[in-house]
C-alpha cells in the first residue's frame, strides 16, 4: 500500500465549456463546468460500503417480523446506489459562467460535489434567480 494522498481540492478535476441558456429563453450565456473524475478503486471503495451499510440493514432487520421487508428495501436500495456510484465516471463540482438573463458572472450551484455529471446541468443564476440550463458546448466553434 502506497501513501494516500493528501486531502483538500481533488487534483484530477476537469473543465468542459458549456452554453448557459435561461428559463425564458435566453441563450448565448457562456461558461464553465468542473467535474472530477474519481479512480475506479475510489468508486469501489464507495461502492463497497453502500454495499456493506445495505448488508448491515438486511442482518438488523431480516430475523425481525415485517420489519425484515424494511431490511430488503435498505438493502437494494444501497444495492442501486453503489451501482449508480461505481456507473459515475464523471462527478460534477462546480459550474460558473455569465447569465444569459442578467449578464452576471458567478458561480452556479451544482449540488454539494457529488453529483454525477448529466447535461443538461439545471441550476440558477446567484444574481438574478432565473433558472438556468447549462448545455454541453460543441467542440467546433459556433456563432454566437
Ligand atoms: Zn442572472
Amino acid at each position: 500500500m502506497t501513501a494516500s494522498p493528501p486531502p483538500g481540492p481533488a487534483p484530477e478535476t476537469l473543465t468542459l465549456p458549456v452554453r448557459i441558456r435561461s428559463q425564458d429563453g435566453r441563450g448565448g450565456g457562456l461558461g464553465e463546468v468542473q467535474f472530477a473524475q474519481p479512480s475506479l478503486g475510489r468508486r469501489l471503495r464507495k461502492a463497497g460500503a453502500l454495499l456493506f451499510a445495505g448488508l448491515v440493514a438486511l442482518v438488523i432487520f431480516l430475523p425481525v417480523p415485517l420489519m425484515h421487508l424494511v431490511g430488503v428495501l435498505i438493502f437494494l436500495l444501497m444495492t442501486g446506489l453503489a451501482v449508480r456510484r461505481l456507473r459515475s465516471r464523471d462527478v460534477l463540482r462546480s459550474a460558473s459562467g455569465r447569465c444569459p438573463a442578467c449578464g452576471a458572472e458567478g458561480s452556479y450551484y451544482v449540488g454539494f460535489g457529488g453529483q454525477r455529471l448529466v447535461f443538461p446541468i439545471a441550476t440558477s443564476c446567484p444574481a438574478c434567480h432565473i433558472g438556468l440550463e447549462l448545455e454541453r458546448r460543441p467542440g467546433a466553434l459556433e456563432p454566437g
